[in-house]
């Protein structure tokens, strides 16, 4: 569900124009409808209600944008973060600290001191080796860091290959089979409190079956490393479920089937739950708003060149990702074309053969579900500047991130022995 509906015959975000946002911000611009991450953060606390009183921490990464952590913090949600900068972001934005976990395969000992200064609620640690990092840290501050541990449960999560983070020969997480040592290892550590076990299998994933079969090894461990008197409080069952990019294809499962599904699973854990959903929040709730610049004749289909770029969109070269692609204004005629941006990569391409709303030059159109892993993505390539953001709510909307220019030469400080004499 979303707000984003045709009105008098333009694709609008609540109740503002898309065009009046695109002649007012210039495009390209991502909007994001504040109704639609409140609806969603709403869905998905009553799903997990039976629970009891999760934690849920929204995965910052998928979209750090101050407005968006502002909305999520008055809904009561926490954070997962996974750098120091995303703890100053959510902090910021009003998130408690004991509403924060901080995931990573890389944190490093400033980030770890500066976020146990900070009391948050968690660090999800990936190996011993960190574990022990963490410990070292935690002494010499003098104070006890709540520890997690992530476990690799070794199973195939059926998305594509650069976001499955849960089969044997990934990089996160420490090996089940592992996991009762590395435990006791951790207990016995000073400085440390041992708390809890996470896990996260990837992203997008559109079947509970890989997700089920992860929790019941958490169970498991759960129940072993009480048997050896280690207790565990909170289990973190991490994000990843998919959302619906593509019409026509099978919804993916609702978070209210999930929420049953882990109330079912979970039963008997006797511990506080937490979850760090990033896309089912907000990835619906935002579009990318650009412009045609030209319409190019191809050998096969038209070229549609439009002023949003991979820089400013990376999922589709990233990860093959489909992105519906609408015109604000349609004009009910269909074509098939190929839609591209103007960055100099055969991998800067939308979508090749796509049945679309016919557009021309200056026509608007929109890339839907572009709210999550979008503008947290976009970078400056070809020295194009970062695209804006705008949040819409109801009639009222607002920039929350300026065009930034970073091919500003005249701020960027160039070495002595090369200033032009
Ligand atoms: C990326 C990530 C998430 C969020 O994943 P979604 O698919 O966006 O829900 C949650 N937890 C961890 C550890 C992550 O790396």
């Amino acid at each position: 569900m979303d707000h984003f509906d045709f009105k008098a015959g333009e694709l609008h975000c609540e109740a503002v124009p898309l065009s009046e946002i695109a002649r007012e911000a210039g495009t390209p611009v991502y909007v994001y409808s504040a109704a639609t991450i409140r609806h969603h953060a709403r869905v998905m606390k009553a799903a997990l209600e039976p629970t009891g009183d999760p934690l849920i921490a929204f995965a910052v990464k998928a979209n750090p944008n101050p407005a968006v952590l502002a909305i999520l913090a008055a809904e009561g949600l926490g954070a997962d973060i996974v750098s120091i900068g995303e703890y100053r972001q959510a902090r910021a934005a009003g998130i408690l600290p004991d509403r924060i976990l901080f995931s990573g395969v890389g944190k490093d000992k400033d980030e770890m001191a500066e976020a146990l200064a900070g009391g948050v609620c968690q660090f999800n640690v990936e190996s011993v080796e960190e574990a022990r990092t963490l410990s070292e840290v935690a002494i010499e501050a003098g104070l006890t860091a709540p520890l997690g541990l992530r476990i690799n449960p070794d199973v195939e999560a059926g998305t594509h290959a650069k976001i499955t983070t849960g089969t044997a020969d990934s990089k996160f997480g420490i090996p089940a089979r592992e996991a009762m040592e590395a435990f006791r290892i951790a207990s016995r550590l000073p400085g440390l409190k041992v708390q809890g076990i996470t896990v996260h299998i990837g992203s997008q994933l559109t079947d509970l079956t890989p997700l089920e079969a992860s929790f019941r090894r958490v169970g498991e461990l759960i129940a072993a490393l009480r048997n050896e008197g280690i207790a565990i409080d909170l289990a973190d069952l991490g994000g990843g479920l998919g959302v619906p990019y593509e019409p026509g294809q099978p919804e993916p499962p609702t978070p209210a089937a999930y929420g049953a599904m882990v109330e079912r699973v979970s039963k008997g854990w006797d511990v506080r739950l937490a979850f760090e959903p990033g896309r089912l929040i907000v990835a619906n709730a935002g579009v990318l708003l650009a412009r045609v610049i030209r319409v190019k004749p191809g050998e096969r289909h038209p070229w549609i060149i439009v002023d949003a770029a991979m820089n400013d969109l990376m999922r589709p070269a990233l990860y093959d990702a489909y992105h519906h692609i609408e015109a604000v204004r349609p004009s009910g005629d269909h074509i098939i074309a190929n839609v591209v941006g103007p960055v100099c990569e055969s991998g800067d391409t939308f979508a090749m053969a796509r049945d679309m709303d016919r557009v021309d030059a200056d026509d608007l159109v929109a890339f839907r579900s572009a709210g999550a892993y979008g503008a947290a993505m976009s970078s400056g390539y070809n020295s194009r500047p970062l695209t804006p953001e705008v949040l819409v709510d109801g009639k009222q909307w607002a920039l929350v991130r300026r065009r930034v220019d970073l091919a500003d030469c005249a701020s960027l400080p160039l070495p002595k022995w090369l200033l032009p004499r």
